[in-house]
Formats: structure tokens, sequence, C-alpha cells
């Protein structure tokens, strides 16, 4: 079965960042998104190589031509879509057909999302032919409606996403991400939870006075409660809390703190599968 042979392949292995850790290759179909997430990897980077002349132009989201009549051969490996954008209620019709032609001629493809619960119903339904290759990953990085709306304006919040997955995991493959962790007393909770359907991944939140920014008290506060939440030592007293999950993966962020204390990546049978914190680590042909 595809997933089988995928994850001897994942075990056998990758020392790999970012969403590298996840799958070998990306597709993507918009350049923007209107998530419009505080710390995301994708806007910077398309900041850097002039994609948007300004930040709030990240949230319109325009269809990439080529991408749009792109025509997908058989690939080795998985598939992460997307890497660089989310799958929204707008873009939800283009989306589905892309996805279409990615999975016809049999590839396998890890569906990386803040799931709103509507694009959820619709994928699982206009997916059907090809469910058996497709994983659903859910980014969850906290509870609270307060933290996630200002972290993750635009997406949907924790009940809409858990909802998703609840409905996702009746129909294929299903698995969490906690990458950004964006409330550190929320992790092992969330981890528990999610550990009852699949794989979790964690990882912490890069480069965070690079790429989020701070113009009013509150951006200060809250990057402070980031900074302060992924300390070495709060980290490794995570990774205790979580010895005896083995569903939980820690993201390379994570193992390298591991590292630093003696603990490389073992633990939980952290052997890598990976994580999607703003697709970090992407720089790849759809860019
Ligand atoms: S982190 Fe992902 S979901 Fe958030 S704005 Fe960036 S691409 Fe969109």
């Amino acid at each position: 079965m595809y997933w089988r042979r995928m994850r001897t392949m994942t075990v056998e292995k990758r020392e790999k960042t970012g969403t590298r850790e996840w799958s070998e290759h990306s597709a993507n179909l918009f350049t923007g998104c209107s998530h419009g997430c505080r710390y995301c990897y994708a806007r910077a980077d398309a900041l850097r190589f002039k994609k948007i002349l300004r930040p709030e132009d990240w949230r319109t989201m325009k269809i990439r031509p080529k991408e749009q009549s792109r025509v997908f051969k058989r690939r080795k490996g998985v598939t992460m879509f997307p890497t660089t954008h989310d799958i929204t209620p707008e873009t939800l019709d283009a989306c589905t057909e892309y996805l279409k032609r990615l999975l016809a001629p049999g590839n396998r493809v890890l569906i990386v999302t803040k799931a709103h619960l509507v694009c959820v119903e619709h994928l699982c339904k206009a997916l059907e032919p090809w469910r058996e290759q497709i994983e659903w990953r859910f980014t969850i990085g906290a509870i609270r409606t307060a933290t996630l709306k200002y972290w993750e304006p635009g997406a949907p919040g924790f009940s809409e996403r858990w909802c998703a997955a609840v409905l996702a995991q009746t129909w294929a493959r299903v698995s969490f991400s906690i990458e950004p962790i964006l409330d550190i007393g929320a992790v092992v909770h969330l981890a528990e939870r999610f550990a009852d359907f699949g794989t979790v991944w964690i990882g912490k939140m890069n480069q965070v006075r690079r790429r989020v920014a701070i113009v009013t008290d509150e951006d200060e506060r809250r990057v402070r409660a980031i900074e302060e939440g992924q300390t070495d030592e709060m980290i490794m007293e995570l990774v205790r809390a979580l010895k005896d999950v083995p569903q939980v993966r820690w993201k390379d962020s994570i193992r390298a703190v591991m590292a630093r204390h003696g603990k490389a990546s073992h633990g939980n049978d952290q052997t890598h599968h990976g994580g999607h914190e703003g697709h970090e680590g992407r720089r790849d042909d759809e860019r």
C-alpha cells in the first residue's frame, strides 16, 4: 500500500529540514495567502525575491498561470500541497482541479492546511477516487482564539480546524503539525489529543524577530511570549513531558535543541518525519 511504502522510505531516511522532512516535492497554485500569518516564511521569501512589493500584498492570492495548466507526471515520492499558500474557500475550486491533475497519474500527496471545514468537506468528496494516495496534515499551533487570531488572522479558529480533522480521519490518513508552537502551555494537551488520530509534528517558530513585524506594544508582547516559550529549557521540558507519546515527531528546530542537550534525535522514535511553519525550507520549482 502506498503509505506503508512511504513510511518505510521515510524511516530509512532523510535528515532533512523544513518541509523537506515531509515530502520530496512541493506544488503550489497561488502566490499569496489570505491567512496572512505573521510569521509566514513564504511571505518573507516573496518579499525578498520581489514577488510582492509590500507585506500587505501577500493576502491577495494570485493564481500562477503556468501552474493553472500544468500537466503532472508520475513522481517518485510524496508531493506536499500547498507549501506557500493555503486552500481557502475562495481558491477551493481551482485547488480541487489542480489536486485532481496531480493525483491522476498516481502521485502520493500530502495536503497541509489550516483547514476550513468547507474545503475539507468538498475535497473529501471530490477526491474520492484517489483517497488512498492522500494524507491530510492539519496545522494547529494553539487552542485560544485570541492567540490564533493574532498570529493567523485569516485562518479558521481551533474548533473549525478540529472539526475538519475529525471529518477527514473518517476518510483518509490524518496527521498534525504543531509548528510553529504558538502557546507553549497548550502543546502537551494538543499533542496528546492529536495523537489519537496519528503522527504529531512539533516545531518552533524560526527567525521570529526577522519575520514578524513588530510595530505595536502587543506585537512586542506576543513575540516575547513566543521567545520565552521556546528557550532551550522550555523545549527540553516539553520533550520530557511528551517522551512517552510515540506519535510525536520533533521538527529540526527542536532536534537541534535536543542535540545541544545531549539528546540527539531519538526518543519517541524521533526518526524525523517532518513540519509547516509557513512552509519553511522550500525553495523549489514552484516559486
Ligand atoms: S504560513 Fe501558510 S497559511 Fe499562513 S500565510 Fe503563510 S502560507 Fe498562508
